[in-house]
């Protein structure tokens, strides 16, 4: 990686204030999924490494949760600063570990820098209340506190920017956190603590332990008492065995987990934007994303006109590596991915798709997934019940408004949904009949740091960004003022 400022490659833990090599001195490779070549070797913490970071962040919350929000605010946008003043080394660093094109990555690391610069503004305004009294001597009153030290697990399809949509509303607020970023995108997280660091956040108040034995870590995570809050952003299995053994120590919790997102278009719909929907909301970071739509249903009448326009910007697509000029689709995360979608496509041409693009699986070896259209799938294929994450596009059929709402609500996942249409009536009607967290309307791309993002159902619980992000950060505290 030919960098500006090679400080920003950073391969030990950051904990408490120090850059830490694993207690036993091990190591784990960061490979280019590009390449396969291996681009660094971390430290691979395990269960002390992990509680000393929860020690050190139970330590520093003692004077940190007595810093006004305005300090903090000045931290937060210090490091903001410090991010875009180093947005296009940190983008190389993002691409060369996770293999999105340079142009996403670049996106990603504004976006990821937004939260802090948003939490840093909003956080001045955890306003509490006076609450009309139920009786003349008695006063009745609320205060917003921090809820002590975090702990997160962050995936690598954003590697950035999912440590700064939690770790920002973590430090506005006054807590403490412990990051454990995916094994295999280490190298963002630590760019990002080498910058919180020159920023000059206190020891202790953000840590990133990296590691591969996730569930040591989790567990630890999990099973302190000093850690109040976990939130993760992963698979729903994942999720659904953190919340369990949170559930041991009564720990608050934010679940970002996995979608199963419907991509609706009506006849009524403007056929250009939702084929330029579909293409953003679809293709992005080759599909890896838990807001990508999954299922594109589309309406009888316009079926095939949609189908053929896709096709044709699908055409344009380009695979290769965030190095290759004009490439658009990076590579899957591994072979283990590179598997599951082999399998759910394999099993929809079993099962009578046809492939309108691609349906090929890799460009030879590599870890290239060839952009696939597949028509006439049904909900009878795995396709219709499994989170792709691949550049795979299942085209279904639908006949009326019911059919389309009924066959978007039937998964036990809701996180993103989106529809094309013009007529008013149907917009209000199907908005809200999705049950799903988020409606992009006429909209393929809606995440944002003033928007709140979240899921329903199997797809998690809380919300990150906006004004309502921060509640997950912070208790509310009754004081009841007697004798007056
Ligand atoms: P994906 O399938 O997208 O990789 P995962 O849920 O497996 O999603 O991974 C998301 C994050 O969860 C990663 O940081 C990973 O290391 C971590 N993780 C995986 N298994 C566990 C576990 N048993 N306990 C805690 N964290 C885990």
């Amino acid at each position: 990686m030919e960098l500006k400022n090679q400080t920003l490659i950073r391969t030990k833990s950051y904990i408490n204030g120090q850059w830490c090599d694993a207690d036993d001195g091990r190591e784990f490779v960061v490979t280019d999924p590009a390449t396969g070549a291996e681009l660094a070797r971390a430290a691979d913490c395990g269960a002390a490494e992990t509680a000393r970071a929860i020690s050190a962040a139970q330590q520093a919350f003692a004077s940190f949760k007595m810093t006004t929000a305005k300090e903090r605010a000045a931290l937060l946008r210090r490091w903001h600063q410090l991010i875009m003043d180093n947005q296009e080394d940190l983008a190389v660093i993002l691409s060369a570990e996770q293999g999105k094109p340079l142009a996403e990555s670049r996106g990603e690391i504004a976006y990821g820098a937004s939260y802090l610069e948003w939490y840093a503004e909003e956080a001045k305004r955890a306003y509490g209340d006076v609450i009309p009294t139920f009786a003349n001597d008695k006063r009745i009153i609320t205060l917003k506190q921090p809820v002590g030290v975090v702990a997160a697990i962050t995936p690598w399809n954003f590697p950035s920017a999912m440590i700064t949509r939690k770790v920002a509303p973590a430090l506005a607020v006054g807590c403490p956190i412990v990051v454990k970023p995916s094994e295999e995108t280490p190298l963002s997280a630590l760019a990002l603590a080498e910058l919180a660091e020159q920023a000059g956040y206190p020891a202790g108040v953000f840590s990133v332990v990296c590691g591969t034995d996730a569930a040591v870590i989790g567990g630890v995570m999990t099973s302190n008492p000093s850690v109040r809050k976990i939130s993760f952003t992963g698979s729903t299995r994942v999720g659904k065995l953190l919340m369990e053994q949170s559930a041991s120590t009564v720990k608050k919790v934010s679940m970002e987990l996995g979608g199963n997102a419907p991509f609706i278009v009506f006849d009524d719909a403007d056929l250009d934007a939702a084929v330029a929907g579909a293409m953003a909301s679809k293709y992005r970071n080759a599909g890896q994303t838990c807001v990508c739509a999954n299922r594109l249903l589309v309406q009888d009448g316009v079926y095939d006109a949609f189908a053929d326009k896709l096709a044709e910007a699908v055409a344009g697509l380009k695979t290769g590596a965030y190095t290759v000029e004009g490439a658009n689709v990076g590579p899957l995360i591994n072979r283990a991915a590179l598997a599951k979608v082999n399998g759910l496509v394999r099993d929809a041409l079993d099962k009578g798709a046809t492939a309108l693009a691609g349906g090929v699986g890799t460009d030879g070896d590599s870890q290239f997934y060839t952009p696939t259209i597949l028509t006439n799938v049904t909900a009878e294929m795995d396709i219709f019940n499994e989170e792709i994450f691949g550049p795979v596009a299942p085209l279904y059929r639908f006949g009326t408004e019911q059919e389309a709402i009924e066959m978007a609500n039937d998964t036990p996942f809701g996180l993103a949904s989106y529809f094309y249409a013009r007529d008013m009536g149907r917009v209000w009607r199907v908005s809200e009949a999705l049950e799903y967290g988020m409606v992009g309307i006429n909209e393929g791309i809606i995440s944002n740091e003033a928007a709140p993002f979240g899921g329903v159902k199997e797809s998690g619980i809380g919300r990150e960004g906006s004004r309502y992000g921060l509640d997950d950060y912070l208790e509310l505290k009754y004081l009841c003022m007697g004798g007056i």
